[in-house]
């Protein structure tokens, strides 16, 4: 498999005022191999979708590397690479309907990217490429010359892929792109997203709030929790051995009327709110939330490793200088 991004302790920090700094990716590493779709799950606020953009370039990184293709994205480039990296990777929104200008026709917006990087030379090479992208998203030439506000939020969704497959990317960051969709119109976009990865080699960042979002569209899925990463695995080895306690508490909250999801497990219920990004709590930043928490968590950040080939973790439990409490327990149950 080959690695088409390498994230490395990529860090994204907002300065909130003087005092306050709102770490909202701090410290995630994972690898995305081309061709796959990763999911990239959490709650709101666990800094998902920062790390999308941060990925994508649309944010700075306060530190850390982005390797696409081998360069990082985040290094001082010319203009020139710049424009290379934005024609490579391309970003599909939650809100179609916010991201896409209400004043330009569907025509104008799905052609901004042919435009800005000169992908054709006439008008009608123009008009061209932006119906064959139109039907190929399920979308006709007439509907090229209508207004966003014209269309369904599904119809929305699917101008929002054409203009991103306009320049014919290589990657493209999906942020929650059917959560705001009708469950019947949510199927359609991801079956949509499916065939157009089959068609071009397409490789996705795809972020989603729930795991049973992404489950059926990942090859590989990240957990993620107050800026760091809790769990990195191939889809089937986290639905079915989840390592990470959030992992666990996430899935053994998908309703039961999912068949495929374990129901062998104990119900592990999480309780308390997410803690604030600016004051994270020391050593693990789930223990204020973790139902196996032991006496390091407090104090020793858990370190990221591969436990079994390509599923990682970051949990004391899974290491053996740190479990003992966890092992005393289990021997005395
Ligand atoms: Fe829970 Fe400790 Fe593991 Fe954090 S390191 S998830 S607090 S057991
Ligand atoms: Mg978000």
């Amino acid at each position: 498999r080959e690695k088409l991004l390498e994230i490395k302790d990529l860090k994204k920090h907002f300065q909130v005022d003087k005092k306050i700094v709102l770490k909202a990716v701090d410290g995630i590493s994972f690898s995305i191999y081309k061709g796959e779709t990763f999911g990239l799950v959490g709650e709101s606020g666990c800094g998902k979708s920062t790390a999308g953009r941060t990925i994508m370039r649309l944010y700075e990184a306060s530190s850390g590397e982005v390797d696409f293709q081998g360069q990082n994205v985040h290094g001082k480039k010319s203009k020139r690479e710049l424009k290379d990296f934005n024609r490579s990777m391309q970003m599909i929104f939650q809100d179609p309907y916010a991201s896409l200008s209400p004043r330009m026709t569907v025509k104008d917006i799905v052609a901004e990217g042919i435009d800005i990087h000169g992908l054709v030379s006439t008008k009608k090479e123009r008009l061209n490429r932006v119906n064959a992208l139109l039907e190929t998203v399920g979308l006709n030439q007439q509907h090229g010359n209508r207004y966003p506000h014209e269309f369904s939020g599904g119809q929305r969704q699917r101008i929002g892929i054409a203009r991103a497959l306009a320049v014919d990317p290589e990657f493209i960051v999906a942020d929650e792109p059917i959560s705001a969709l009708d469950v019947s119109i949510q199927a359609q976009v991801v079956n949509l997203l499916k065939k157009l990865q089959e068609e071009r080699g397409l490789t996705y960042l795809f972020i989603a709030h729930d795991l049973s979002m992404v489950k059926h569209i990942s090859d590989r899925v990240g957990v993620m929790y107050l800026g760091n990463m809790a769990e990195v695995a191939s889809s089937d080895d986290l639905y079915h051995r989840p390592l990470h306690p959030y992992t666990q508490a996430l899935l053994s909250a998908i309703p039961v009327s999912d068949p495929e999801v374990e129901r062998s497990r104990e119900q592990i219920v999480i309780e308390g709110d997410v803690p604030s990004p600016t004051d994270p709590p020391s050593g693990c930043r789930f223990r204020t939330r973790c139902p196996l928490a032991m006496d390091v968590c407090a104090n020793v950040e858990p370190e990221w490793q591969e436990y079994t080939e390509d599923h990682w973790v970051a949990c004391h439990l899974y290491n053996d200088k740190y479990n003992d409490e966890y092992k005393a327990r289990q021997t005395a149950q």
